[in-house]
């Protein structure tokens, strides 16, 4: 392949980095400063069904407030090129393709890339993050990704000006829709949850502190059947559940939190071990999965979490035990 650089004389890279959100990059500026010249397969942009882009959930935030060392904020896409850069002054190289399939029964792994070229590789660590499932309705995509006040991450988008002490909406039912729901009662002048049936599946306690807020508001047994507005969101059109009529409830930001899926559908057969919802299961507290060589980081791994963060920390856990796990094989 073309990158030879990063690779030994046999074509073997020291290390390959899937994935480029906070966990891969932060896992690459490690490993590159470790010096095991890691590879970075950053991905292709797609629709499946929501935009996937290289860069990962951040390319689709707009500002982000909560990452340390950015006082005034910053655009997520700004922050993943950041990223990038800092790995890339170590050395990383960064190829835009994806890995479609991994073969971890054989040494040094091989990595069947987009483009039909076969990666080699001592190492792999896995950081291909999650994506937010959305209600794929026209409207909700178009408005998400011109910060047109749909979102599907309440901690990353709500506390912008915009919401306010604004009508805000979130759809779901679960722990993370009360959460979220939660968090935005500190903002905005009423949060409306909207859920399909007519009891939570969230915890008691999640419920309940969502409830107790003076401005929370249920609307049980209805779904967002479209999301008006030209520029920005004025309005979700609701559908009853039960007895199928219509309304239409005024709202200027708009909550998506129905759950996430992990991005491991190119691991299948891999042999990795998964919890019962796909996310990678770590063993202990490291970046170790079930097999030696391969270590996971970030949201791919972690489905409590979920934070820019979060997952940096992992990604620089994954090189330190990778860096750690290759000296052990005997390869600097
Ligand atoms: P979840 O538990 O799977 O809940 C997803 C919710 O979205 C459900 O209420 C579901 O409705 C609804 N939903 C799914 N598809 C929908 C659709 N197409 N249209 C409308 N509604 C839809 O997911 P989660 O809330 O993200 O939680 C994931 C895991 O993380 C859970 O294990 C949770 O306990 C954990 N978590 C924990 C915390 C915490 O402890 N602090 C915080 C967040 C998450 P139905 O109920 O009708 O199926």
């Amino acid at each position: 392949m073309s990158n030879q650089s990063t690779a030994n004389s046999d074509g073997v890279h020291k290390i390959v980095i899937i994935g480029s959100g906070p966990a891969g990059w932060t896992a690459a500026i490690y490993a590159a400063r470790a010096q095991l010249y890691p590879i970075v397969f950053c991905g292709i942009a797609k629709q499946d069904p929501g935009p996937i882009l290289p860069g990962g959930q951040l390319m689709l935030t707009t500002e982000v407030e909560n990452y340390p060392g950015f006082e005034h904020g910053v655009m997520g896409p700004e922050m993943m090129a950041k990223f990038q850069a800092q790995a890339e002054r170590f050395g990383t190289k960064v190829v835009g393709e994806d890995v479609e399939h991994c073969d971890f029964t054989k040494r040094p792994f091989e990595l069947r890339l987009s483009n039909g070229m076969i990666a080699k590789a001592h190492a792999v660590i896995i950081a291909t993050g999650a994506t937010a499932n959305w209600l794929g309705l026209p409207n909700e995509m178009r408005l998400a990704t011109t910060g047109g006040g749909v979102s599907a991450c309440a901690v990353c988008d709500g506390a912008l000006p915009a919401f306010r002490d604004q009508e805000l909406a979130v759809v779901g039912g679960g722990d993370t829709a009360m959460e979220e729901a939660t968090f935005l009662t500190k903002f905005g002048k009423t949060v409306h949850l909207i859920h399909r049936r007519d009891s939570l599946r969230a915890s008691k306690i999640m419920q309940q502190r969502f409830l107790s807020r003076p401005n929370a508001k249920v609307h049980w047994n209805k779904a967002v059947i479209d999301c008006i507005g030209e520029s920005h969101l004025e309005a979700v059109q609701l559908e009853d559940t039960v007895t199928g009529e219509k309304s239409t409830l005024a709202v200027k930001g708009l909550f998506i939190a129905i759950g996430h899926t992990p991005t491991t559908k190119f691991l299948k057969g891999a042999g990795l071990d998964t919890n019962e919802k796909g996310y990678l299961d770590l063993k202990q507290r490291n970046s170790y999965t079930n097999i030696p060589g391969v270590f996971a980081a970030g949201d791919v791994a972690d489905e409590h979490y979920r934070q820019a963060v979060t997952a940096a920390g992992m990604g620089c856990e994954a090189a330190l035990d990778a860096e750690r796990w290759l000296a052990a094989q005997g390869i600097h």
